[in-house]
């Protein structure tokens, strides 16, 4: 028997990156290729560029009242999701939930396109022990505006979930295989999307629509302003608006990203006291994610909602 020849050196460089960078569209347990560098990897942002330039198809496929119903109705379902589950549940353990709850929320979460659960609660789990130190990967105090907001996740080295940072909820094999394969849930709803304006042209004529409207109104228009308000909490609410609590970090209460993030900017309460499942801690505070979580409560689908303790408000700046 004999060895095998050994093999030449003579592939080009970019080949083995490049297969990884198209693996990880699909697949987030794929190697990766270069290791944890924080140069943005333009080959698997590729999709995340088209979603924006997709966008622009409304000036070919019109609009109609059903479709941007349906693009705002996706929005704020979404929405509620990111912050309350994968922000306030998955993140903070702000309260508690059983499993099958706790599954179907974080596949709403997935189809935000925002990476599954365990990746988004590790990185935000990393980010308020390191908010606005060299060690947060989207401070902009220290990386910049604009890298705050639509760089950090972009690079080799954000990719990747930490597992170390959610043992918590790794030990469900069900969310290990949705943050493996998250891409499975959008591009689901994608479809399902299309499927249902091609329908409505079809049975319901009247209501003016099609599958290609339905899917630019409904998927990448929708996904994408969800994106941009999700990640402005990142971005903005690090530099605009009040500071009620001298935090370490740059983190602002902001009473407009509060309304568009469902509750989320009141994000300066909400570094000076995490735990809380309520972020607007005065009742003149719109909290709409906190209204949402209670209704959960009141009918028996969540518990043990953590609240605001008296002292904080004590440690409130003059
Ligand atoms: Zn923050
Ligand atoms: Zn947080």
């Amino acid at each position: 028997m004999t060895a095998p020849p050994p093999r030449t050196r003579t592939r080009r460089p970019d080949v083995g990156a490049l297969r990884a960078s198209l693996g990880r569209w699909f697949d987030s347990s794929a190697v990766a290729g270069r290791g944890a560098g924080d140069a943005i990897d333009w080959v698997r942002a590729l999709p995340f560029l088209a979603m924006h330039l997709a966008c622009f198809a409304v000036l070919w496929v019109g609009v109609s009242p059903v479709a941007v119903g349906v693009a705002i109705g996706l929005y704020a379902v979404r929405m509620f999701a990111i912050t309350g589950f994968y922000h306030r549940y998955f993140s903070h353990r702000a309260f508690r939930t059983g499993r099958v709850v706790q599954f179907v929320f974080a596949v709403i979460g997935a189809a935000c396109v925002q990476r599954g659960p365990l990746w988004w609660a590790a990185h935000h789990r990393d980010h308020h022990r390191h908010a606005d130190t060299a060690a947060d990967l989207h401070s902009p105090r220290v990386h910049g505006f604009w890298w705050s907001h639509a760089g950090w996740f972009l690079t080799d080295g954000a990719f990747a979930t930490r597992s170390e940072r959610v043992p918590d909820l790794c030990r469900f094999p069900e969310l290990r295989w949705l943050d493996r394969f998250d891409l499975a849930v959008p591009v689901a709803l994608a479809g399902f999307l299309y499927a249902l304006g091609a329908a409505l042209e079809r049975w319901v004529p009247q209501a003016h629509t099609s599958g290609s409207q339905m899917l630019v109104w409904g998927f990448f228009v929708s996904t994408i302003v969800l994106f941009h308000v999700t990640v402005s909490i990142n971005s903005l609410a690090h530099r605009f608006g009040r500071r009620r609590f001298d935090t370490r970090d740059d983190s602002r209460n902001n009473g407009w990203l509060a309304l568009l993030t469902f509750g989320e900017g009141w994000h300066n309460n909400h570094h000076f006291f995490p735990g809380s499942a309520r972020q607007g801690f005065r009742w003149w505070e719109v909290d709409l994610t906190w209204y949402g979580l209670k209704l959960m409560q009141s009918v028996g689908l969540i518990w043990d909602l953590k609240t605001v303790p008296a002292w904080v408000m004590t440690k409130a700046r003059a």
